[in-house]
């Protein structure tokens, strides 16, 4: 039972709009937020700038069908928050950044200052890693820093998609009221007036964060796009997971190389990784260690 819309879970909505000239995502990712601020222990300007860029990455993960794939988006924009690391499976998804901690003033208008936090002087890269094959790797320099318009430029100059993007939360003293973000790209064979029509309709997200606070996905998707030969292709639920396990820690651990791991069993009797994403600590005792370096590693 939904009291409030914020409550809502976090979930994706499918459509595709005027006769399928152009497919619309609709999110909210509220839950994923406040997961990756706690995670973090993060201020409210980097849990803003972290729910941005999940939302983005999930924006693009959903869109690979393939069960192996994964997207991973690195932005880096020279500013005090530092980089941050998405990465996306499908609709699960899971971040670090730099220094979550660090904490701006909010702008005159009272939205917080992602931008200053990510900083404008650097690139965002998209990384598609299919699981099969090299990846494919696409960078463009960052616009604005805010994240909405850069994953637009995004999509525009790297996949040649003219794309609509809008992204937004509320965060308060670390808490989440609401997150999410839409999507409106072009199809194949969208024609220029249905692109000159989706350019108009954008100034309606410009504050989605505030609608997604007052209203549940189905009805924001009804008022704007239910004039436009909307169709609803589906709904799929969308979370904060992290897939790391001592299995991958083990295998990570074996790439840094024999000499130093001899070291850490002399120095150290053992070995601890710290998972980025989750903050989760594989822990390795000095007999691992051994079995690891006579397993035949190099
Ligand atoms: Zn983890």
């Amino acid at each position: 039972m939904i009291n409030h819309p914020f409550q809502e879970r976090d979930a994706l909505l499918r459509m595709t709009v005027c006769g399928g000239q152009a497919r619309v995502l609709l999110m909210r990712t509220t839950q994923m937020a406040q997961k990756a601020g706690d995670l973090h222990n993060a201020s409210d300007v980097a849990i803003a700038a972290m729910s941005r860029l999940m939302t983005g990455t999930a924006m693009l993960g959903v869109m690979l069908k393939e069960d192996t794939a994964n997207t991973t988006v690195i932005v880096d924009g020279g500013g005090p928050g530092g980089r941050m690391t998405c990465v996306a499976h499908g609709g699960s998804v899971k971040i670090s950044m730099m220094n979550p901690q660090m904490e701006l003033p909010a702008l005159a208008d009272g939205r917080p200052d992602v931008a200053g936090l990510i900083g404008k002087n650097g690139t965002l890269t998209v990384i598609r890693d299919y699981g099969v094959g090299e990846p494919y790797i696409g960078k463009t320099e960052l616009i604005s820093g805010e994240l909405g318009e850069d994953f637009a430029a995004y999509y525009t100059s790297s996949e040649q998609t003219p794309s609509i993007v809008s992204l937004g939360a509320i965060v308060h003293e670390g808490m989440v009221l609401s997150a999410g973000g839409v999507l409106v790209q072009a199809l194949p064979g969208c024609s220029a007036k249905t692109l000159e029509m989706l350019d108009m309709r954008a100034m309606l997200f410009s504050g989605i964060s505030r609608d997604l606070f007052e209203d549940p996905l189905d009805e924001l998707a009804d008022r704007w796009f239910k004039d436009m030969d909307m169709v609803k292709l589906g709904r799929q639920p969308l979370e904060y997971r992290c897939d790391c396990s001592r299995e991958k820690a083990l295998r990570m651990l074996k790439t840094v190389g024999r000499q130093q791991l001899l070291e850490m069993l002399e120095e150290d009797h053992g070995a601890e990784m710290t998972c980025h994403f989750c903050h989760t600590t594989h822990t390795f005792n000095e007999d691992d260690l051994k079995a690891l370096l006579s397993s035949g590693m190099n």
